[in-house]
């Protein structure tokens, strides 16, 4: 047996391998160790545990019968979609099960006169960008790793993206989903519907679960018509506060941007050095990146005219404008590279994801520069300052293993609690997984992780479904 802060959990034996490879098939079962290392980690720097086998599932029933047999012998299972997390939330922490949802990866429907694409787990986010957008169709969430993240973990994560500004994140647009629970029974929650107010609201519970309720087998997306325009500027600033002051000022003017991206002088030459090439603009303090859109040209440029001469009234050096594909592309690369950048520059870093309201930017930014000059650190900020959510970067460098070991938490609930003092939060988009859930506490108050608490306990009596996630 294993001892854990929550429960106890058995070990896989060589008959439950034997019982899974019936449930799967023989080749579906993995328990070598170069097959099990790539689902012993997401994509947080530094952590790792194997599972003790990865189960790649096909069907809903399969995923049924597993959690049957891993109550029956109270072995943990863990959800995984493509791995691309950044809070550890497919990291089997107990070992045991690693349930993977990659062979579930078929567009299943686009429905053109419902407007509503049905899909399984598995399908990569991009996919079904390009899958729909063929139609003149639009799903609008966006992470930046779209094309590697599947629209399961999507679900699992409440996944945002630069165009949460205009069109909101993944929740907005989750119309019905089929999930297997814990106990092995099948759910199907709404449908196609726009409206639904029967009972309470198990998608949206489900919807940034982080894989702690259930497991979403089907997925019906709410879609909307593309638009037919974009135009995007990239604008550079001496300072950010000229940046943020543009960025309340074009909202105070009733214009609503499908992105405003920032990026730190510092992320764009981490950039630069990685891919060798120059970026225009590169001495500047701050770069804003916004995109417009809309169905007439006339309306859009109009708008870009606004945005153009309000971000010059702000001291912006210069407006680069983008209106076809390849400009705007080029204009996208070093914002979409910054996390890859950011890892070659210090292979160990630790990356936080903080959120406050898009006015208080400025004092954010300000107050992790004083933290990082107090611990001798190079932290550098980038993301979507059009809401508010800013992910921090601290690079250990050369800092000695023991002294980052040790300085690593404080520096996170440093930086926690200015948010939370800014009137923010400790996560916007990357959830609380393993690698934040000791600071649950200083965002949520005793009641409300209480009331969390007995609803994981409703769906899951015994804590199999990847325990030691989102709860201290
Ligand atoms: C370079 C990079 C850029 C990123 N940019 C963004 C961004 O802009 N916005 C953003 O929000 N995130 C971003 N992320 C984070 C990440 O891509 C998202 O959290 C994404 O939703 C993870 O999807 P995944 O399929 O990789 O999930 P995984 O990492 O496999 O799993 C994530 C969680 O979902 C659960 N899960 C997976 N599938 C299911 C399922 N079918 N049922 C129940 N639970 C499930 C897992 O148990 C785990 O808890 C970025 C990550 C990287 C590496």
């Amino acid at each position: 047996m294993t001892a854990t802060m929550e429960r106890m959990y058995n070990p896989v034996t060589p008959e439950i391998i034997e019982q899974l490879r019936k449930i799967v098939g023989p080749e579906q079962v993995l328990i070598d160790e170069e097959g099990i290392e790539p689902y012993s980690h997401d994509k947080v720097v530094g952590l790792k545990a194997d599972p003790e086998v990865v189960v790649k599932v096909n069907s809903k029933e399969q995923i049924s019968d597993l959690f049957r047999l891993a109550q029956q012998e109270l072995v943990p299972i863990t959800p995984r979609g493509a791995g691309y997390g950044l809070s550890g939330g497919a990291v089997p922490v107990h070992g045991g099960i690693v349930l993977s949802v990659e062979k579930m990866n078929h567009i299943l429907e686009i429905d053109k006169k419902n407007l509503m694409v049905t899909v399984e787990p598995g399908v990569i986010t991009g996919d079904i960008h390009r899958a729909v957008e063929a139609e003149g169709l639009f799903y609008p969430p966006d992470p930046a790793s779209l094309d590697s993240c599947s629209i399961g973990g999507n679900i699992a994560e409440d996944a945002g993206g630069p165009r949460a500004v205009k069109y909101g994140v993944t929740r907005g647009y989750v119309c019905g989903l089929e999930a297997v629970l814990p106990s092995g029974r099948i759910i199907n929650c709404g449908g196609k519907l726009v409206k639904n107010v029967t009972g309470y609201n198990l998608i949206q519970l489900l919807v940034g679960s982080e894989g702690t309720l259930a497991v979403v087998t089907k997925i019906i997306l709410r879609l909307i018509p593309l638009p037919k325009v974009q135009i995007d500027l990239l604008v550079p600033f001496d300072d950010f506060q000229s940046a943020a002051d543009t960025v309340s000022d074009i909202i105070a003017h009733h214009i609503v941007p499908t992105t405003i991206e920032f990026m730190e002088q510092d992320s764009l030459t981490a950039v630069e050095r990685m891919l060798k090439k120059q970026f225009p603009f590169n001495n500047a303090a701050a770069q804003l990146l916004i995109q417009l859109d809309g169905n007439r040209q006339e309306a859009v440029e109009s708008d870009a005219e606004v945005v153009g001469s309000l971000c010059l009234q702000h001291n912006a050096r210069d407006v680069l404008v983008a209106k076809d594909r390849p400009t705007r592309l080029r204009l996208w690369e070093a914002r979409r590279m910054i996390i890859e950048a950011l890892n070659l520059e210090s292979p160990m870093n630790h990356m936080e994801d903080v959120v406050v309201p898009r006015s208080q930017i400025p004092p954010l930014l300000k107050g992790i520069k004083k933290i990082a000059s107090e611990y001798s650190l190079r932290i550098i900020s980038f993301g979507h300052a059009g809401d508010g959510n800013v992910h921090v970067n601290v690079l250990k460098d050369q800092t000695p293993d023991n002294q980052w070991e040790e300085i690593i938490p404080t520096v996170a609930e440093k930086i926690y609690r200015l948010t939370l003092s800014l009137g923010g939060t400790i996560t916007g988009e990357h959830g609380i997984g393993y690698t934040r859930r000791r600071y649950l506490p200083l965002a949520l108050d005793a009641s409300q992780i209480e009331l969390m608490r007995s609803i994981k306990t409703a769906f899951d009596p015994n804590h199999i479904l990847n325990p030691s996630k989102i709860f201290p």
